[in-house]
């Protein structure tokens, strides 16, 4: 490609960037300084805990990353071991694939608001799995749940929860999972929790929703793209040390352990990682948290000043509307299911940006004859 090319295309793709709503990607970052590792082919093979025969990688950082996961999700390095992933799809298929390896012969529960990426993962692992119903707000319903357990108490159970649904940000109770599992007496059970969005969230919202290491889960997904943000998806996923230990084995041609889904590695994305992490830390993580969430309150409220019936789970980000027109939806990149859309308020978006939206969906609202006046034309 020429320069002029190169430009042509940023230019296009930045221009989508400053304008997209409802995606729940951070994108107040800039890792420019990181421009000379473009010219070096960075490989973290294999497991992150392990030194490979090839050493052109950044795993010591990558540690250094998931240790201070590992403390954000109330646990630490001797019971749990992670390494950073490609985004919340690949964790999420690990966990599975561990909770495969514990239980062969379980059966995966998870409800109709889960991420579509999940029903491809047990497809490809082959667990048997059953859908289980929502409530209005996405929120898994237990009642159908405890009523799907009931039918195979026999059988070990695999758990997988939503920490934040992609849809309406709504979050499982992780207490309600723990009464129905006592109530039939399930004995061999695995509990995961996909936080791809509400991973880095999460811990510092209070009240705090239940959902970590110190909870007794086996197993957290959660995605480095979104409310961190990075040029490249990635993410993180978090076990118990123990579960990784049953699929470890040591490969001869890398000199490491075969313990991740891919055998080459992203080892530039640990670098975009531990850099935020360094610049944030916990309590920069709160304060970005408090920001989005003044943001997400803001954009609720004003939708209900103009007759809009918006809504958000908890203190979410996520602020749920009817679904405007299809030219509104794609100005603004709003996704949309069904009859619903969301704009989610990740750092970045601006009031100015909320602002406009709400403008253009106001006069898209004037427009549109009241009954009374369609009456009366
Ligand atoms: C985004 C998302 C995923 C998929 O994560 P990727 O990083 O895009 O692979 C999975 N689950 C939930 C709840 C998500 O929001």
């Amino acid at each position: 490609m020429n320069s002029a090319e190169i430009k042509e295309i940023y230019h296009r793709i930045k221009h989508f960037s400053d304008s997209f709503l409802g995606y729940p990607v951070s994108k107040d970052f800039s890792y420019q300084d990181f421009a000379p590792f473009l010219g070096i082919c960075i490989n973290n093979v294999g497991d992150p805990e392990t030194p490979s025969t090839f050493a052109i990688d950044t795993k010591d950082i990558e540690l250094k990353c998931i240790s201070f996961f590992a403390e954000m999700l109330s646990t630490n390095m001797q019971d749990v071991w992670g390494y950073l992933t490609n985004g919340g799809t690949e964790g999420n298929l690990y966990a599975l694939y561990l909770a495969r390896e514990s239980f062969p012969n379980a059966m995966v529960y998870y409800s109709e608001s889960t991420h579509y990426s999940v029903k491809k993962n047990l497809h490809l692992l082959n667990i048997p799995n059953i859908v289980i119903r929502s409530q209005e707000n996405g929120e898994m319903d237990y009642e159908d749940l405890e009523q799907s357990v009931a039918l195979r108490r026999d059988k070990p159970a695999i758990f997988f929860l939503n920490i934040g649904t992609t849809m309406t940000e709504a979050v499982d109770k992780l207490d309600e999972i723990k009464r129905i599992i006592k109530k039939f007496a399930i004995k061999d059970y695995f509990i995961h929790c996909d936080a791809a969005f509400l991973g880095t969230i999460a811990p510092y919202v209070n009240p705090k929703p239940k959902f970590d290491f110190a909870e007794g889960v086996d197993s957290i997904a959660i995605s480095g793209h979104k409310f961190i943000g990075s040029p490249i998806p990635c993410g993180a996923v978090l076990v118990k040390r123990r579960h990784r230990d049953r699929i470890a084995n040591m490969v001869s041609y890398v000199g490491t352990m075969d313990t991740t889904i891919t055998g080459s590695r992203n080892g530039l994305t640990p670098l975009f990682i531990w850099d935020f992490i360094q610049r944030h830390g916990h309590d920069g993580l709160k304060a970005r948290v408090v920001a989005a969430q003044k943001v997400a309150a803001y954009t609720e409220e004003e939708l209900n000043k103009i007759g809009v019936k918006a809504w958000r789970n908890n203190q979410g980000l996520t602020v749920i509307l009817p679904k405007p027109s299809i030219a509104l939806c794609k100005k603004h990149q709003l996704a949309s299911q069904e009859d619903i859309a969301h704009v989610i308020c990740v750092p970045g978006i601006t009031i100015a940006q909320i602002d406009g939206f709400i403008a253009d969906l106001k006069a898209e609202i004037n427009a549109i004859p009241t009954e009374a006046e369609a009456v009366l034309a």
